[in-house]
C-alpha cells in the first residue's frame, strides 16, 4: 500500500492531521479556488486556515 500522491492527501490545513474518514469541512480558497480541508475540531475553534497554494489566510 502506497499513497505517495500528495494531491490525494487530505489533511487539515490548520493542524495538519489526516482528516480522511472524518467529518471534516471541505471548501475552496476564495482567492484561488484551491481545495481546502479543515478538521471538525479546528472548524469548531474557528482556527485560521492558510491556503497552501496562494497563501491566503482566513477564518
Ligand atoms: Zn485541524
Ligand atoms: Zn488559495
Amino acid at each position: 500500500m502506497s499513497s505517495t500522491d500528495r494531491r490525494e492527501t487530505r489533511s487539515c490545513v490548520s493542524c495538519g492531521i489526516n482528516i480522511s474518514g472524518t467529518n471534516a469541512a471541505a471548501f475552496k480558497c476564495p482567492e484561488c479556488g484551491n481545495q481546502i480541508y479543515r478538521c471538525a475540531k479546528c472548524r469548531k475553534q474557528s482556527n485560521l486556515y492558510e491556503c497552501d497554494d496562494c497563501g491566503f489566510t482566513g477564518p
